[in-house]
């Protein structure tokens, strides 16, 4: 397949590096590709950044037929840019496709043209700290018709934006609430998928949330409402005197490339680590008999999240004093070190633009 490029005559100013805040902000490029039957994934182009124009007929407007992933290029001290286990989330997209129904596409191919895309718009890497350039791949259907069935033909595209801190409040706890009334998945459904169905459900209970002044939801499993699952939309962590617990992938769950880094560092570290079914109500045991030392969410957006304080039904439990704990300060620190080349990357986790 041949990469056509077409260069924006305008670009657009630079924002400042120092208040970037998260996802409103994208570069002057992007990339398209196409799907059909007869050609398969054809006409990739790295074109201006431009809105998609639609039929209002199209399915994934009706029926949400859409994956996606979110990773970061990070720029170096020195300048150098670099992901952070990008072939992981190109792998996924694929995974998440299948899911979905949507053709499979050459993944080599496509993280070959994002390098492509990044260096034409490496300006736009931010330098300052904790700031990086988010990347959103994403493939919807494009069928104009409203039958239900799986769609012929998709569009791939990959969009950029230069990010800040992902959490306004910077690297401090956050509050969760603990949802009864609503799950984000089941399992047997695509909860293991990166799409945006699972987004449109999880809204309702995160209003709800921010409601009575608590930043995620803790989500509990779909069939008994007693296992934890994740918190928002990252994986869900916790310290439970010299264990790291972690719900194991159990079908309705993402797994996250941060968490399978978090599994792998601390194991490296010789720290227990378990991947099993935890109930909320071990949880609270936990932190009655003084047990529950830190929990904290694990995501590309923010790394790691910590968590101050939980709240369940009517109890609202503090976790670490609402203070940020040392596993997730230390996991914080290493991961974000590898990413942004301020420490060696033992773990072959790097790929260099
Ligand atoms: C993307 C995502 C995560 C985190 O995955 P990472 O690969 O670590 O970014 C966790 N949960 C959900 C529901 C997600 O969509």
């Amino acid at each position: 397949m041949q990469l056509t490029i077409t260069k924006s005559d305008i670009l657009k100013p630079k924002p400042d590096d120092s208040n970037l805040g998260f996802g409103s902000i994208f570069t002057d490029h992007m990339f398209n590709m196409d799907y059909n039957p007869e050609n398969g994934w054809h006409n990739p182009r790295i074109e201006p950044y431009a809105p998609i124009e639609m039929d209002p007929a199209t399915a994934v407007l009706h029926y949400g037929q859409a994956v996606f992933e979110g990773l970061k290029a990070y720029k170096t001290d020195s300048g150098a840019v670099r992901f952070f286990r990008p072939k992981d989330n190109f792998r996924r997209l694929n995974r998440s496709s299948r899911m979905l129904c949507i053709p499979e596409f050459d993944e080599e191919f496509v993280f070959d043209v994002m390098k492509q895309l990044i260096a034409l718009e490496k300006d736009w890497i931010p330098g300052a700290p904790e700031t990086s350039l988010y990347i959103r791949p994403t493939i919807i259907a494009t069928d104009h018709f409203l039958g239900v069935r799986a769609s012929y033909t998709y569009r791939f595209f990959v969009i950029l934006s230069p990010v800040g801190a992902y959490y306004s409040e910077g690297f401090n706890p956050v509050k969760i609430w603990v949802t009864k009334n609503h799950v984000r998945a089941v399992r047997g459904g695509i909860g293991e998928a990166k799409t945006a169905g699972n987004y449109a459900a999880s809204l309702y209970a995160g209003e709800e949330a921010n409601k009575n002044g608590y930043t995620q939801v803790l989500w509990l499993d779909g069939v008994h409402q007693k296992y934890i699952e994740e918190v928002g939309s990252m994986n869900i962590f916790f310290v439970i005197e010299d264990e790291l617990v972690t719900p194991m992938l159990n079908g309705s769950i993402l797994p996250g490339i941060t968490r399978d880094s978090v599994i792998t560092m601390a194991k490296k570290w010789d720290v227990r680590v378990s991947e099993r079914q935890i109930s909320i109500d071990e949880l609270i045991d936990a932190h009655e008999s003084g047990k529950l030392q830190e929990i904290f969410g694990t995501g590309t957006a923010a790394v790691i999240s910590p968590v101050g304080e939980m709240k369940y039904g009517d109890r609202v439990i503090t976790i670490g004093g609402g203070k940020v704990g040392p596993m997730a300060n230390r996991l914080y620190q290493v991961i974000t070190d590898i990413q942004y080349g301020r420490t060696e990357d033992a773990m072959g986790w790097i790929e260099e633009v």
